[in-house]
């Protein structure tokens, strides 16, 4: 329901993606007194639009982000993802969330033998620390085996309700116009509030001028249920510009293909192009997958300026959450956790890593 009246609470969020119903269900679990405003309806954005990979890490692999952030940085990245994982499998168990959550493994297939020479000694190397991989040769593939999948929509509706019976008020329908370090003024009224966080992602600019969030589409198809499985987990390929796997009740997912338009995928306008959708379509003819194609859309991710999520205060005393660069499944549950943290003590050991205003 629509906000209608001002209201006060401890905590005031803005938006019902994965990351606001992330913040809300920490912070409600907690006893704080919560609001989420939501401009349009939960899971509506990136979080209802997105194929639903769990994978540890960020967009790039290991390897790479070693070379990013340095090795320890990667290292504690990569177990904030691995933290995400655990509170995200611990929410949907406790709170009874239907969303095919599966565990069945990630795999990721190289475009050249560059990106080869990188996935393999990402494998070696994320093994010697302690994780489940195996490495085919033969097919150049290498399986992250506790990587998970699910349905992104069914997940975070879930995980509203579940805040919601914690005591959490969900607004949809209800745009915010402006962000105050104690209020926010929205259609209908205005919520002061000690702490207000921001998890309006891709949309982020409209609401903070000096944002550094920058709005990037992707697209995506699904066909009809078919028979059998081709796919056994979710695949991410090319350097994550090309994905796939196939639901529990035989859709085939395809999504990416942003490189082949990389300066037409961007801005805010979430609608499918023949241009990359024509690439989704002959990734299902190489496959032999002849099901007709039944679902084709887009959705708006929040990139950030290095990869990495913006999580923590702002020096405007306004807390963010947002800037996944595709990966929100793998962060937002350990960001919601860290924001928590940080309103309720002003510390986090994580926080260090996720300061929006880092260089
Ligand atoms: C096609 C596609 C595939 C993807 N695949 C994956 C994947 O497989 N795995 C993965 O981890 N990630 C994936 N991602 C990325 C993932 O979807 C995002 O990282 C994640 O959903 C971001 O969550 P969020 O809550 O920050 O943002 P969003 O889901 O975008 O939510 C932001 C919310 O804020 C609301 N809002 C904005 N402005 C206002 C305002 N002024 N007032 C009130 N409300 C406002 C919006 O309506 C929206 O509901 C994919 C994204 C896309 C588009």
């Amino acid at each position: 329901m629509p906000l209608e009246a001002d209201a006060s609470a401890d905590v005031a969020v803005i938006g019902a993606g994965i990351a606001g119903c992330a913040v809300a269900y920490a912070l409600a679990r907690e006893g704080a007194k919560v609001i989420v405003l939501e401009r349009d309806a939960i899971a509506s954005a990136a979080s209802g639009r997105n194929g639903g990979f769990i994978l540890a890490g960020v967009v790039e692999n290991w390897v790479a982000a070693c070379r990013r952030f340095g090795a320890d940085a990667a290292r504690r990245v990569w177990q904030v993802t691995i933290t995400d994982r655990a509170l995200l499998r611990a929410a949907a168990g406790r709170e009874g969330i239907e969303c095919d959550l599966a565990w069945n493994g990630s795999e990721q297939l190289a475009g050249d033998g560059e990106e080869w020479a990188e996935i393999r000694e990402s494998a070696e190397q994320l093994r010697a620390l302690g994780h489940r991989v195996a490495v085919d040769e033969a097919a150049r593939r290498v399986t992250f085996e506790e990587d998970g999948e699910m349905h992104p929509a069914r997940f975070v509706r879930g995980l509203a309700d579940a805040a919601e019976r914690l005591g959490a008020r969900f607004h949809e329908g209800t745009p915010v116009a402006r962000v105050g370090p104690a209020a926010v003024t929205a259609a209908g009224g205005t919520v002061t509030a000690a702490s207000v966080v921001s998890c309006a992602n891709a949309y982020t600019r409209h609401l903070i001028a000096d944002t550094r969030i920058a709005p990037v589409r992707g697209q995506m198809l699904a066909t009809a249920p078919i028979g059998r499985r081709i796919f056994p987990r979710p695949v991410y390929a090319h350097r994550g510009f090309r994905y796939w796997r196939q639901t529990r009740d035989g859709r085939v997912l395809v999504g990416g293909w942003r490189n082949t338009a990389l300066e037409a995928e961007v801005g805010e306008d979430a609608t499918p192009t023949d241009a990359v959708q024509r690439h989704l379509d002959a990734f299902l003819s190489e496959h032999g997958v002849r099901a007709p194609v039944t679902h084709r859309w887009a959705g708006i991710m929040g990139f950030s300026h290095d990869g990495l999520p913006y999580i923590g205060r702002r020096a405007d005393g306004v807390y963010v959450l947002a800037g996944f660069t595709g990966h929100g499944n793998a962060f937002a549950m350990a960001g919601g956790a860290i924001i928590a943290t940080l309103i309720r003590r002003g510390s986090h050991p994580d926080a260090d890593l996720f300061d929006p205003d880092r260089p």
